[in-house]
């Protein structure tokens, strides 16, 4: 029994799919038929130019239109099936072969018209298509009319697909094919203005055109489209939210009194650089407004975000007022807590710290401290209604949910974000209007950027011989990054496994007389911290860990980091792990190894050797590998674009101006209602990290 099929209708309904194949294409983010309609193409292969067989070479891939003039399985004596058929046009004839096929014999009747799309290959001195996609051609019928593109996979423009296992192009075709001719109806959400200004074609003939162009024009035309939704799109969901921002109310206004702000900073170890000077004079004069600051920091590993907002959080405590800290990682949890500490506690601050596996220390916890540090734990505890400021770091590690959750309760303070992953700015203005940008670009004096190597895989067993030297001679500690196996916010057990396969390779073989540590994601955290504090207390040489690890360890007496599988990971994600050497005075090196068997990615992964600023290397990988790498995959779905490119400046800019005359107008959407719901329906999409 199915139901009548509509665009939100459970894709297994649709004819000839099924529960089996349904379950393999959520695997594909498809659920619905509206997701499979969506699934676009990543490329175009141009098939539509049909050859004449006589003018067939071989080397080349071609298609052509012809009659079966035979067919048959052919048995070797090795027990090997092949199938071979011929096919004649008016020039001429030639040969198709097909391996362990047997079953398309059936479907090549001799006289059938049939159009081929293959790579031609000399084969027993002729040339021969070899495993060549097929298709039967149809006469035109009543039900078919003449002209109506019923070849799917040959002689024509045709979709290749994202694909999963046992979910091939081929198959993904039929379907939408099938889903295309229910003639559903898709309404057009884009205002009749922007369709008018920008000269953009409907809707439905974007998405019909995508998948089954019939011209290279009309493709143009649809992607055309179908980018501009794209990046409109994101960018009314992130103009509206600076709009919802803004009209909040700040519950705690805070004034600044600069001396005691200025005597704090005279008490650090050290002097601020120019660029976090600047930073916290913008923060401050934020925390001096009546509207809540919704600030993003952003500044290179190691830049000293840290006490910035330590100062920031200083002002709200001597306002009366508490904070909050929350961090990705129960490590990074913990380093601030102690971090913290050792600024605030002297000023007079009690801090607590909050993650799932800190128990409260007593029954009245929250009014006795000033400022919480936790992980994402805080948000499931009920924190005191005057917190006036609100820091986030790695903002970017939380989802949009996430982040959204904090800032439901009823009491709006301000807010400051932190990330050491530098966001080009046509990416800023695209994903985070609701942001203003404050950067350090600037590092703590002294510090002798990372000597970075690409080791070659032949130069393995000296690199281990000069790491070992190196901890011997000169009392260096090191890190050994493990492959990054799935990109996951949290260490699955794959990676554990090999974290922990890794960790025994090295004890045994490469360093027995050195002390070795292993850190996962899996480790109970009182481990995780004892394995940190060994490390940081010298009294272990060598820490293997899993790459989610990645951030913010501050341990400044390591000075080797050793990463395995480097062509795995984003530029920025090389450089943030790069990151963890670095941070004393002394020399520090990073050694990438590639997969032995990996060539063609030398050209990026020696990028790392030149350039030592997060924010070149950024716009480096968003150039070869685009943006969603560049955060790691599962940062948020939305925006993973799937056709508009956020280096299209000029796309940018155009859709930036019409979103922003829109919230303008009508910031609630209210006179756009299937504008409004189609936001709400992607928004509602929009995946959590776990
Ligand atoms: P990140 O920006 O990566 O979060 P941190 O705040 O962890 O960087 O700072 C990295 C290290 O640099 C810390 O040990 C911190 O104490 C130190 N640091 C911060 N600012 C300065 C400075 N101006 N001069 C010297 N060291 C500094
Ligand atoms: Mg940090």
């Amino acid at each position: 029994m199915s139901p009548t099929l509509k665009l939100d209708t459970p894709i297994q309904y649709l004819k000839g799919v099924g529960p089996i194949m349904a379950k393999r294409l959520k695997k594909l983010d498809i659920t619905t038929l509206a997701d499979l309609l969506y699934h676009f193409p990543h490329r175009h292969e141009d098939r539509s130019h049909i050859k004449r067989i006589a003018n067939l070479h071989s080397g080349e891939s071609a298609t052509i239109i012809g009659t079966i003039i035979s067919a048959k399985n052919i048995f070797t004596k090795r027990g090997k099936r092949i199938q071979k058929a011929v096919i004649a046009d008016e020039s001429g004839q030639i040969e198709a072969t097909w391996f362990n096929q047997t079953y398309i014999i059936k479907t090549l009747q001799q006289a059938q018209r049939i159009a081929i799309s293959g790579q031609i290959d000399t084969f027993g001195n002729k040339p021969t298509f070899v495993s060549p996609d097929f298709e039967v051609v149809k006469t035109p019928t009543d039900s078919q009319p003449a002209g109506k593109p019923h070849l799917l996979h040959t002689a024509r423009i045709i979709p290749i697909y994202p694909e999963t296992a046992g979910v091939s192009s081929k198959w993904l075709r039929t379907k939408i094919q099938a889903a295309l001719s229910l003639g559903l109806p898709i309404p057009d959400w884009l205002p009749a203005e922007i369709h008018t200004q920008e000269n953009l074609i409907g809707l439905l003939p974007a998405i019909q055109a995508i998948h089954f162009p019939p011209d290279q024009e009309a493709l143009a035309k649809a992607k055309k489209r179908l980018a501009f939704d794209e990046l409109f799109l994101l960018q009314l969901a992130s103009q509206q939210r600076k709009y919802y921002w803004q009209h909040k109310k700040l519950s705690h206004p805070l004034i600044i009194d600069q001396e005691k702000v200025s005597q704090l900073i005279n008490h650090l170890p050290f002097t601020l650089t120019a660029a976090q000077n600047q930073a916290l004079k913008t923060i401050l004069s934020d925390l001096k407004q009546k509207s809540p600051m919704n600030r993003l920091l952003q500044g290179d590993v190691g830049s000293g975000k840290t006490v910035v907002a330590a100062l920031a959080m200083y002002v709200s405590y001597l306002n009366g007022f508490r904070s909050a800290l929350m961090a990705p990682t129960e490590i990074l949890a913990n380093q601030h807590f102690a971090t913290l500490k050792t600024i605030l506690e002297p000023a007079g601050l009690k801090l607590a710290l909050i993650t799932s596996a800190s128990k409260p220390t007593n029954n009245t916890p929250h009014t006795k401290y000033d400022l919480f540090v936790g992980t994402h734990a805080l948000l499931h505890r009920e924190l005191p209604p005057d917190i006036a400021l609100l820091v986030v770091d790695e903002q970017h590690r939380f989802g949009v949910e996430q982040r959204a959750q904090l800032l439901k309760a009823p009491h709006t303070p301000h807010l400051l974000s932190m990330t050491a992953t530098p966001i080009p700015r046509t990416v800023a203005l695209t994903l985070y209007a609701e942001l203003d940008l404050s950067v350090i670009d600037e590092m703590p004096h002294g510090r002798k950027p990372v000597k970075t190597w690409l080791v070659p895989a032949k130069k393995r067993a000296n690199a281990y011989q000069w790491i070992a030297d190196q901890i011997d001679q000169h009392q260096a500690q090191a890190f050994v990054v493990c492959p990054l196996i799935e990109e996951s916010d949290a260490d699955t057990l794959s990676q554990v496994k090999a974290a922990e396969t890794e960790y025994e390779h090295l004890r045994t073989n490469i360093f027995p007389q050195l002390r070795l540590g292993l850190l996962h994601g899996r480790m109970k955290s009182a481990d995780k911290a004892a394995v940190i504090a060994q490390f940081s207390q010298q009294k272990i040489d060598v820490l293997v860990s899993t790459p989610v690890i990645e951030v913010g360890i501050d341990i400044p007496n390591a000075s080797i980091i050793l990463i395995e599988a480097a062509e795995r990971f984003g530029l920025a994600q090389l450089h943030q792990l790069r990151g963890r050497v670095g941070r004393g005075d002394r020399q520090s090196y990073c050694l990438m190894f590639p997969t032995a068997d990996i060539q063609q990615d030398t050209h990026r992964l020696k990028a790392l050797e030149t350039n030592h600023s997060g924010f070149k290397l950024a716009n480096i990988d968003l150039k070869l590998r685009g943006p969603g790498e560049m955060y790691g995959t599962k940062q948020h779905g939305f925006s993973r674009l799937k056709i508009a490119s956020f280096s299209d400046q000029t796309l940018i800019t155009a859709t930036h101006t019409h979103a922003q005359n829109i919230i303008k107008q009508d910031p609630e959407l209210a006179n756009h209602p299937r504008l409004a719901a189609k936001l709400q329906s992607l928004l509602s999409k929009q995946v959590e990290p776990n």
